[in-house]
Formats: C-alpha cells, sequence, structure tokens
C-alpha cells in the first residue's frame, strides 16, 4: 500500500484528534525511521522523549521478548517476580524509598494528585474536601478531565466541562505568585522542571529552588512532573537537579519503557505514598511483569549507556549549533540537554510550515505550540549526526 492509501483509511476510519505530518512509518532503529515507501527520516521527536533510549533498543526488546515467553500479566492480584526488583532500582537510582507504577502519563499524574491529596487530609489535617493543589499556566499532565481542568489551553477544554474542582494555577516561572496562592487548605504544587507541550519552556534560575523552598515553609508537597523532562532529557536525571532541589513526589513516565509500551511511576517517601490501602488504587496493567522487566532494562541502558551525560555534552553543542544559523526567522533557541525549543519570530507564518519542509529533507520533528519547533532526538544521538540535521535544518530555516 502507498501512503497517500495508508492516509485515506487512517483518516476515513480514525477520529481526527491529532494532526500527524503526513508520513507513514512503517520500521524504526536507533535514531531512524523509514516509510512505507522506504524513505528514511532522523526522528527528532522521539516520541515526545518517551524513545530516549533510541528506536527499538536490542537490550529492551530483547528484555520484553525474554519477559514475554515467560509472563506478562499476573494483575496485582498476586505478585510477580519483576515488580520487586523495578521498585528496588528506582529507589536505589533516585533515592526515593516508594514507588507506585502505573502506565500513561496521564494516570502518574492523576495517582500522585491523589496521593497528594490524601496527605493533606491525613497527615495535614486539611478539613474533607478543601484541599486544594496549585499548578501553572501553560502546563500540560494529560488529557483526561481532571487534568484538562487546570489547563490554560482553551482547546483542551472546549466542550468537555463540567471540570474538577480544588486546582488553581499562577504563572510559571514566577515564584511569588505560587506563595501568594498558597491558603492553609493548600496541599501540593505540580510543576513540570521545563514545560514541555508549552513549548519548551525553562523557568528563570532559581525558581525551582524557590517553589521548593515556599513549598517547604507552607507545609505543601512540591510535586515534580518530569514524565518529558526526565530521565536523561534535560541532561541530567531529573531536570530538577540542576537546582538541587528534592521534591516529595516525582512523576516519571515516557522514557521509562524507552517507547517499547506504556509506562509511569510515582515516586515519592513513605510519608506520602505509605498512606495507599489495598484497594484505595490500582490498574490492571500497572507494574505488569512485562512493563516491570521492560523499565528495569530501559533504566539500565540509559545509565550504562552514559545517555544522561550524551544529552547534556550534545545538548549544549547541539544550541550552540542552532544559534550559530542566525535566521531572521528564529526568535529565541532555548532548552537543556537534547531537550531543545526554536522559537519562531511571530511573523513567520508558524512551525507547521517549517516542520514540512525539514521532513522534506529527511528530518522529522513536530511544532509544539504554533511557533515553536522542538528538536529532541533519541540520547543516543551522535556529533555527526547532530552536523548532518543541523546542515539541513540551517537550509530550512534559510528559506523565505
Ligand atoms: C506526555 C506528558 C504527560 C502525559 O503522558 P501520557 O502518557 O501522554 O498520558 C504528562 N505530563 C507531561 C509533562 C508530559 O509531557
Amino acid at each position: 500500500m502507498l501512503t497517500k492509501e495508508y492516509i485515506e483509511l487512517e483518516d476515513k476510519y480514525g477520529a481526527h484528534n491529532y494532526h500527524p505530518l503526513d508520513v507513514v512509518i512503517a520500521k524504526a532503529k536507533g535514531i531512524w525511521v523509514e516509510d512505507v515507501e522506504g524513505k528514511k527520516y532522523m526522528d527528532c521527536l522521539a516520541a515526545y522523549s518517551a524513545v530516549n533510549q533510541g528506536h527499538c533498543h536490542p537490550r529492551i526488546i530483547k528484555a520484553l521478548k525474554d519477559q514475554a515467553d515467560k509472563v506478562t500479566l499476573t494483575s496485582r492480584a498476586f505478585r510477580n517476580d519483576q515488580l520487586p526488583l523495578l521498585y528496588k532500582e528506582l529507589c536505589d537510582l533516585t533515592g526515593y524509598q516508594m514507588v507506585l507504577p502505573m502506565n500513561s502519563g496521564a494516570e502518574a499524574v492523576e495517582t500522585a494528585l491523589k496521593a497528594v491529596r490524601k496527605w493533606g487530609y491525613k497527615v495535614k489535617n486539611v478539613p474533607e474536601s478543601k484541599a486544594e493543589i496549585i499548578c501553572c499556566e501553560n502546563n500540560f499532565a494529560g488529557r483526561t478531565i481532571s487534568l484538562i481542568t487546570f489547563s490554560t489551553e482553551e482547546q483542551y477544554k472546549d466542550g468537555f466541562g463540567p471540570f474538577t474542582p480544588g486546582f488553581k494555577t499562577v504563572p510559571f516561572g514566577d515564584a511569588k505568585a505560587l506563595a501568594a496562592a498558597i491558603t492553609p487548605n493548600t496541599v501540593g504544587f505540580l510543576v513540570e522542571p521545563i514545560q514541555g507541550e508549552g513549548g519548551v519552556v525553562v523557568p528563570p534560575d532559581g525558581y525551582l529552588k524557590e517553589v521548593s523552598d515556599i513549598c517547604k515553609k507552607n507545609n505543601v508537597l512540591f510535586v515534580t512532573d518530569e514524565i518529558q523532562s526526565g530521565l536523561g532529557r534535560s541532561g541530567k536525571l531529573f531536570a530538577h537537579y540542576y537546582e538541587n532541589v528534592r521534591p516529595d513526589v516525582v512523576i516519571i513516565g515516557k522514557a521509562l519503557s524507552g517507547g517499547i509500551l506504556p509506562v509511569s511511576a510515582v515516586l515519592a517517601d513513605k510519608v506520602v505514598l505509605g498512606l495507599f490501602n489495598p484497594g484505595d488504587h490500582g490498574s490492571t496493567f500497572g507494574g505488569s511483569p512485562l512493563a516491570a522487566a521492560v523499565a528495569r532494562e530501559s533504566i539500565k541502558v540509559l545509565i550504562e549507556e552514559k545517555l544522561v551525560e550524551n544529552s547534556f555534552t550534545l545538548g549544549k553543542y547541539f544550541r550552540e549549533q542552532l544559534r550559530n544559523i542566525n535566521s531572521p526567522h528564529v526568535k529565541e533557541v532555548r532548552g537543556k540537554g537534547l531537550f531543545i525549543g526554536v522559537e519562531l519570530q511571530p511573523e513567520s507564518g508558524g512551525a507547521r510550515r517549517f516542520c514540512e519542509a525539514l521532513m522534506d529533507k529527511g528530518i522529522l520533528c513536530k511544532e509544539t505550540h504554533s511557533y515553536v519547533i522542538r528538536f529532541a532526538p533519541p540520547l543516543i544521538i551522535t556529533k555527526e549526526e547532530i552536523d548532518w540535521a543541523v546542515e539541513r535544518i540551517r537550509e530550512v530555516l534559510l528559506m523565505a
């Protein structure tokens, strides 16, 4: 079948909740994907950072296959021999005392919010049904009704009300606004250390330290959503490491499985996650032996192949090269590690046409908002491959 035929089928039978580039991918390896007609592209989106380890990483695929031959799902009604090891390895790596596994990122954020509320009622003694959670403008946390409740993106909410009470938003990057919004009933502050879907927005230096201090002072749990920024994407294991803070709760997902299947988790100490009792919360697939085996290997690959360090070093190089292009269309090149946003000038006609031109030259990336191109390739990328990409990005950014 041809590209055009696949697209016709998809558009006829599938709900149109996405606007993909017209490339139909049939296989992938490392940083490269190949379409149904055999054309190769460099993947500079990495499935929104789920594929930090590169597509179909041989070690992770082997872990998947080996585990698939043994047992894939027990449900949490029974124990399995992979989940305890994942727990231990995640706690050793991150320094938290406990883990709660889920599947999608949205589920993990929901789980973190439930944990924070539970803590608010059981430990902080907030009156019944009064708990408040503060979030940031321009956030992205997923697509459930409660999560879109605190989205400030009109489209994400349009037609989906009524929403969930108990949330407010303050401007991202403004610690004073957080301090002013806290009340005796505030139980948590949820923030992405670098906003991904919001356009790769890096807060001012010192912001995370300041909000961490404000949370501590007010007995409010500090929660970082590291689903996109975490696991090496920012050039550190977690983006909040740049400011040496230790959030009370950390949410991870995406690259936790190297893009193989949905695996997410909430990390925290016993004082928070210890509040869950049997029956309080759960998921049929969350913590399955298959997910746990894949996540264990994904983390080992990240650490043993030094992908976090590679992201730090090559991210800096990539940003420098992008800045050197000096395109009249570019307003700003920003980011940390291989988490890079190129914001275009308002008069440049939007990011979509640049993404389409890049696709023609063999590079896949996707606009975030209408005016930012995100460059976030798998963290296994090499300097030579970045040079190859920059050559093509230069041609595209210098077009009329
Ligand atoms: C992708 C993402 C989510 C949601 O993850 P899903 O797996 O798509 O549900 C939540 N928070 C952040 C910061 C994300 O980037």
